[in-house]
């Protein structure tokens, strides 16, 4: 069978480059004798493609030496935990921003360790928007202030950093990181779950600026302790040493493409394509609000869940998948990630397009 335009929100489409790099050395990495799968993470060969992978990461997204790169493991998810048990004392506050459904997981996991008090939420408008976040709106009490960089379920998104002085700012980035510029200098705490746009599930990274570490109490454990994986270079135990090294092809992918500004400017240009197609058409609908919609993860809707289903299934012979909302929103989403060609963006609007016309 053909590669498919995987529209999947994650784990989603990896270079094609990337998959054929690591198909040639699968079985011998670069003549030792074994797979990268099979290697000692403690051995020399290994922690050289470590460094590569963390020394890319630092060129790409600009980090500087002020912040430690951390490849964990317990996906985005944990990250809801470890940051409250690492970044607040017991019981103390933080804020956080309710913009869609892993923002409110998010916060249901810090309210198991202190106060959280949600500062901006888009509840009220099914979380089509982004409600601003101003620094005069963060209490005084906050450990730090929690958003979702971009919400994968509802294709919305910052697209400006929020400017906090307050205290730290903490994102989750899961689905965007690599995708758009940031300034790492304006986030205490970024993390992201390898499988969207990274890599392979299985690795989690997080940037943590130093003078954070180090404040998690006594009686956290050692896995949960972001100071104790910093200090050990995230070798503390095994790290997801396969996931780590496709990260890193991914990231020298990156550069190699221009790196991260020029892919930025891909995906808008991709989702432009995609947005003008939605809103020249009178059958489909993009629910999210314009100046936050994602590059990344678009979603529209048809009227009726019956044209929702026909859509589905006219683009299954089109050489398209998982084009299906989240299952707790419905109608389309098309996540088009850095590593999903143009071509497959063409492709779908074509399929709009042509639906429409046979409606
Ligand atoms: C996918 C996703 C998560 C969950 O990631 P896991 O790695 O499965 O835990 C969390 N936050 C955002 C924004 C996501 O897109």
């Amino acid at each position: 069978m053909e590669r498919v335009y995987n529209f999947a929100a994650g784990p989603s489409m990896l270079p094609l480059e990337v998959l054929e790099e690591a198909q040639r050395d699968l079985i011998n990495y670069k003549g030792s004798g074994m797979s990268v799968m099979e290697m000692s993470h403690r051995s020399k060969q290994y922690q050289a493609i470590f460094d590569e992978t963390e020394a890319t990461l630092r060129r790409i997204m600009n980090i500087s030496d002020d912040y430690a790169v951390m490849f964990l493991q317990g996906g985005a998810s944990l990250q809801f935990s470890m940051v409250p048990m690492n970044l607040m004392p017991k019981g103390a506050t933080a804020n956080y921003c309710e913009t869609g459904i892993f923002a409110k997981k998010s916060a249901a996991e810090a309210k198991k360790w202190g106060n959280v008090i949600t500062i901006t939420s888009g509840k009220e408008n099914n979380y089509t928007n982004i409600p601003e976040l101003t620094d005069d709106i963060v209490t005084d009490d906050a450990s730090y202030v929690h958003i979702t960089q971009n919400n994968t379920i509802f294709g919305t998104t910052y697209h400006k950093t929020p400017d906090i002085k307050k205290c730290p700012l903490v994102a989750d980035m899961s689905s965007v990181i690599l995708g758009e510029e940031f300034d790492v200098n304006k986030y205490g705490i970024i993390y992201a779950g390898a499988q969207k746009n990274m890599g392979p599930a299985g690795m989690t990274l997080v940037i943590a600026k130093k003078e954070l570490l180090g404040k998690a109490p006594e009686d956290t454990p050692s896995m949960l302790n972001y100071s104790l994986m910093a200090d050990n270079g995230s070798m503390y135990n095994t790290p997801p040493c396969w996931a780590i090294y496709m990260a890193g092809l991914v990231y020298k992918w990156v550069e190699k493409s221009g790196g991260v500004k020029a892919l930025e400017n891909r995906n808008k240009e991709k989702s432009a394509l995609l947005y003008d197609a939605i809103d020249s058409s009178k059958l489909f609908t993009a629910p999210a609000t314009e100046n936050c919609r994602s590059y990344m993860n678009v979603t529209f809707t048809l009227p009726t869940d019956e044209l929702t289903a026909e859509f589905l299934d006219f683009v299954k012979d089109r050489n398209m998948t998982n084009l299906k909302g989240h299952r707790a929103v419905g109608g389309m989403r098309a996540s088009i990630y850095n590593a999903m060609p143009i071509e497959g963006v063409n492709e779908l609007v074509k399929a709009i397009k042509e639906f429409e016309a046979e409606k």
